[in-house]
């Protein structure tokens, strides 16, 4: 097995489960559709995606994700960016979100 950080092979960085009931789960996905953030691993932390705020039955302050798409932008894209929020992650304190990612846009075809 190579490690990860010398292999060429980027199969780890993600994938498209088109048998999953639910895909596409959320609309405007940019690239290949990852399924490997599924469950988002910063949603316990800051993040810059759009998510709304509510309050649970247990009076927790959780995150919508709904209208987020960042986890699943491409496959290589998507990595990239949670191993970027990983790396100093921060515990979210139920805050609404004041900041957004600025996604790359695409050159016009004009
Ligand atoms: S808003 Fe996006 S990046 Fe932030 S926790 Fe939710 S899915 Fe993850």
């Amino acid at each position: 097995m190579q490690p990860k950080d010398t292999t060429t092979n980027e199969g780890f960085k993600g994938f498209t489960n088109t048998r999953c009931p639910f895909l596409p789960c959320h609309e405007g996905v940019r690239g290949e559709f990852n399924c490997l953030f599924c469950y988002c691993p910063l949603i316990a932390f800051e993040c810059p995606g759009p998510y709304e705020v509510f309050t649970d039955k247990n009076g927790i302050k959780r995150k919508d994700c709904m209208a987020c798409t960042l986890p699943h932008n491409g496959y290589r894209q998507s990595w990239t960016f949670i191993q970027k929020w990983l790396e100093k992650p921060v515990v979210w304190d139920g805050s609404p979100q004041t900041r957004y990612y600025k996604q790359k846009t695409k050159p016009s075809q004009d």
